[in-house]
C-alpha cells in the first residue's frame, strides 16, 4: 500500500472536476487526480456503432457494478431490482474527462431564475427548495469564459428565454446545418413556436491546435477523433498536463475518505488497475465523480465523526436527486414531395439540426408553482 502526499487531490476528472484542476494547475498548485476509468486518448475513439451503443466499454460492466433501482409497487411498498437483471445502465462515462468525451456538446447556459428557485416560483409542497447562494450576474463572467476555453460554436439571437450575455456572439462561428433546420425554423413558426439555434461545444474552425469537426455522423455518445468536441480532456486537462503541476491516475477507483478528526478530508483509498488498495494524501480534496457517484462515495466514508456518512449529518447526501427527463417526437418528410434541390441538400450527411424550442422553459402552474402564477396574473 503506496502512500505519498500531495498539495491537492481531485477524484474524477469529468465535467465536474475539469475546470477546478484546469484553474489550480494554471496558478501552481500541485494537483493529483484519480479517475476510476482509463485514460484513452484522441486516436482511440472510433466510429464503431456497437463500441458506442453497448456502453460497457466506456462504463463498468453490469455484472461488475450493478446499480439498484428502487420503485413502489401497486401495494405501495418498495420494491427493488439490479440493472444487472433489467440490462438498463445508468453509467455514463467512465474515463479520464468523464461523460463529456461522449456528449453532444449542446451548451446551454442556465437562466437567472434557475439560481433563484424558492424566491421566484415558491415552495412546492413535498419538496426541499432552496435559492443558490449565487446569482446568475455572479456567473455570467464565469459561463463567458468557458465559452471562450471550451471553445463554443453558434450565433446568438435574441429571443424571449436568452440569458443576458455580455458578449454578442459565441467565440466560434456556427457549425453547418442540415435543410432540415430551417424546415423546423418555418414549421414552429408557423405553429407560432419559436425554435432557437443552439450553441455546441465543437470548433467549427480549428483552435490551439484542435482540429475543426469534420462533420463525421457519429456525434453523442461517440468519442471525438479530431479533438474538435471540447471534452474535459481535450479543453482543460491536456493544458492542465502541459502546466507540469498535473498529474492523473487512471484506474484508480475511490472508495474510502478518511478524515482527521475535525471534519477534514486527508486520506482517500483506491482500487487500482491490478485491484491492489492504493492510498493517497493530500492537504484539500475535490471529490467530482457526478452526482450519484460523489454520494455514494460520501455515504461510503463512515467514521466516528460522520456516523451517517461523509458530510451528511444532515442526512440529505443522495437524497433530492433530479433526473432529466426526455421525451421523443418524430415526424415524416416525404422524400417523394421534395423539390430536387432540396432532396438533394437533406441527403448531405454529418451537418448538424442545432434547435431547442424553449416557450414552454417556464409554464404557467398555479397548483404547482403559486407563487410566480400569482405575480404573473
Ligand atoms: C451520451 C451523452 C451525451 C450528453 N450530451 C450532453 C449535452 O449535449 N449537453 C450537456 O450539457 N450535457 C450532456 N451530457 C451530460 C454531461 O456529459 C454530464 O452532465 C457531465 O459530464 C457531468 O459532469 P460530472 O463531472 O458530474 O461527471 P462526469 O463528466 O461523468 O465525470 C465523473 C468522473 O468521475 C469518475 N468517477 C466516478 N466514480 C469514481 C470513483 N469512485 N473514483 C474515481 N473516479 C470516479 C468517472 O469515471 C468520471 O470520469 C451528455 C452525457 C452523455 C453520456
Ligand atoms: S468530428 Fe465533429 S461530429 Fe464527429 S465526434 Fe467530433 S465534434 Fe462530433
Amino acid at each position: 500500500m503506496a502512500l505519498k502526499k500531495y498539495k491537492i487531490c481531485v477524484i474524477g476528472s469529468g465535467a465536474g472536476a475539469s475546470p477546478i484542476i484546469y484553474e489550480l494547475s494554471k496558478n501552481g498548485y500541485n494537483v493529483i487526480v484519480l479517475e476510476k476509468g482509463p485514460w484513452l486518448k484522441t486516436k482511440d475513439f472510433a466510429k464503431d456503432e456497437i463500441v458506442a451503443t453497448r456502453r460497457d466499454v466506456y462504463t463498468p460492466r453490469l455484472e461488475d457494478e450493478p446499480q439498484v433501482i428502487e420503485k413502489k409497487n401497486e401495494k405501495g411498498n418498495w420494491e427493488s431490482k439490479s440493472t444487472y437483471s433489467t440490462g438498463n445502465s445508468f453509467w455514463n462515462g467512465n474515463m479520464v474527462g468523464g461523460s463529456t468525451n461522449l456528449m453532444s456538446g449542446y451548451f446551454h447556459r442556465m437562466k437567472p431564475q434557475d439560481f433563484k428557485l424558492l424566491s421566484t416560483y415558491g415552495q412546492i409542497k413535498g419538496a426541499n427548495i432552496v435559492d443558490w447562494p449565487i446569482d446568475y450576474e455572479e456567473m455570467e463572467y464565469y459561463y463567458d469564459k468557458v465559452e471562450q476555453i471550451v471553445g463554443i460554436s453558434g450565433h446568438v439571437i435574441k429571443h424571449s428565454t436568452l440569458e443576458p450575455r455580455s458578449k454578442p456572439t459565441f467565440p466560434f462561428p456556427p457549425l453547418a446545418e442540415n435543410i432540415v433546420s430551417s424546415w423546423i425554423d418555418r414549421g414552429t413558426k408557423e405553429l407560432g413556436y419559436n425554435a432557437v439555434p443552439i450553441p455546441r461545444a465543437i470548433l467549427s474552425v480549428p483552435n490551439k491546435g484542435r482540429s475543426s469537426c469534420f462533420y463525421s455522423n457519429y456525434c453523442g455518445s461517440y468519442g471525438c477523433a479530431s479533438d474538435a468536441k471540447g471534452s474535459a480532456r481535450v479543453a482543460l486537462l491536456n493544458d492542465s498536463l502541459k502546466t507540469g503541476n498535473c498529474k492523473i491516475i487512471p484506474n484508480a477507483k475511490v472508495f474510502k475518505l478518511v478524515t482527521d478528526g475535525s471534519g477534514k478530508i486527508i486520506k482517500s483509498f483506491y482500487h487500482d488497475n491490478n485491484d491492489d488498495i492504493q492510498t493517497i494524501e493530500a492537504d484539500l480534496f475535490v471529490v467530482a465523480c457526478q452526482a450519484v457517484e460523489t454520494s455514494r462515495l460520501l455515504l461510503m466514508s463512515k467514521s466516528k465523526e460522520f456516523p451517517a456518512g461523509l458530510g451528511n449529518n444532515s442526512g440529505l447526501v443522495g437524497k433530492n436527486l433530479i433526473f432529466s427527463a426526455g421525451g421523443v417526437g418524430s415526424g415524416t418528410f416525404r422524400f417523394d414531395k421534395l423539390e430536387k434541390s432540396e432532396a438533394e441538400k437533406l441527403k448531405v450527411p454529418g451537418l448538424f439540426v442545432n434547435r431547442a424550442i424553449q416557450n414552454w422553459y417556464e409554464i404557467d402552474d398555479k397548483q404547482s408553482f403559486p407563487k410566480k402564477s400569482k405575480e404573473a396574473l
